[in-house]
């Protein structure tokens, strides 16, 4: 049942942390939209994912409310991360549904998110229960024509216009083309990491939480000398049967890194129980965490960034296909050995 009859905005993301370019979708679409008030829902951290260096669910939320205190017509609302699991935003459409009606609804993306719009769950559902509102992201195009739209959408199409899109279950589809801001919170991450200026990326009050509070401090304090550092995960690759378990040292190079390990498993599995192995180890030794973890579900190349120390996992077999080691000819090789403990006599 509606209770208000007000155009309300949804605009969910991981906000980790919340950027310039979040407040830049959300004070144009709400001018260009005339949206009374915009709902702004951090999604709840996918428990199915590797753990990883980084906010909590509580300091994800903190960062937001300072950061959008200044606009009274912004909501920071929690409902993903007190439902908890892997937020779908279905769901809370569903629950958005229950207070508002269909035509007064609006959810907000970017143009990278509405490319895979069609993979999201129940997506025909959310088209039904709200509109959509797509703002212009720096190398994505907008769509020229039908034929441009994710392809599960097609379909739904009733009438296409460039700017608006009608659909078949009532709602619409509107572009809104933004003063772009190339601003990503992958690249602020990395930039607070390594001590670079973010003055261009985060608003004051959300630079001084992340500095207060040390999220996304730079892992070297922790970790100390990395070259160590390189040979204690190589022994706890070797202490898990790694096979041909090689380390550089790239200081000295173009390399973004400054050092890096690679080894293999002889199958996807062992790839994926010896990335493990090493973020257990490192964990329990040094209480870091990786920054990032990519691949680890398949387990062909599990890739483990330590800051200054990159960790290459292979099942072997795809490791002959990339031959990472190539790259890596003008760097030190550590001539890594394992050190087989003496055998007491
Ligand atoms: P990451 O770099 O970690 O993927 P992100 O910067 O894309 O993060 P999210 O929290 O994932 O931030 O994004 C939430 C929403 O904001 C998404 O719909 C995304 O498309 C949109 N968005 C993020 N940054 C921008 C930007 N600079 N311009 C336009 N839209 C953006």
């Amino acid at each position: 049942m509606t209770t208000e009859n007000k155009r309300i905005g949804i605009f969910g993301g991981s906000f980790n942390p919340i950027h310039m370019g979040h407040v830049n979708v959300l004070t144009t679409v709400r001018s260009r939209m005339n949206l009374e008030k915009i709902y702004v829902l951090p999604a709840a951290q996918n428990p199915l994912k590797p753990a990883t260096e980084g906010p909590s669910d509580e300091q994800r939320l903190e960062m937001l409310r300072r950061g959008l205190d200044e606009f009274p017509f912004l909501e920071v609302d929690d409902r993903e991360i007190r439902r908890g699991g892997v937020s779908y935003t279905v769901d809370t459409i569903e629950s958005f549904a229950k207070t508002n009606a269909p035509e007064d609804l609006y959810l907000i993306v970017g143009l990278d998110a509405f490319e895979e719009f069609d993979k999201w769950k129940n997506f025909e559902r959310i088209l039904t229960l709200a509109n959509l509102i797509v703002v212009t992201r720096p190398n994505h195009s907008l769509p020229f024509g039908e034929g441009d739209l994710p392809e599960g959408l097609r379909p739904l199409v009733a009438a296409f216009d460039r700017q608006y899109v009608a659909l078949t279950t009532g709602r619409s589809i509107e572009f809104v083309r933004l003063n772009d801001l190339d601003i990503s919170a992958t690249d602020v991450r990395k930039r607070l990491r390594s001590n670079r200026n973010v003055d261009r990326h985060l608003s004051i009050k959300v630079e001084e939480y992340i500095r207060e509070q040390g999220i996304f401090a730079p892992l070297g304090p922790r970790i100390g000398d990395y070259e160590a550092f390189t040979r204690f995960c190589a022994q706890a690759l070797w202490d898990k049967k790694a096979i041909n378990v090689r380390g550089f040292d790239l200081r000295n190079t173009e390399s973004a890194t400054e050092f890096t390990l690679i080894a293999s498993g002889t199958s996807t599995r062992h790839a994926t129980s010896l990335a493990d192995a090493v973020q257990r180890a490192v964990k329990e030794e040094f209480n870091v965490l990786p920054q990032s973890v990519e691949g680890a579900g398949e387990g062909r190349w599990v890739l483990l960034d330590y800051g200054a120390l990159i960790v290459h996992v292979f099942y072997d077999f795809v490791r002959q296909e990339y031959r990472l080691e190539d790259l890596w000819k003008t760097g030190r090789d550590l001539g890594l050995r394992e050190e087989i403990p003496a055998k007491a006599t």
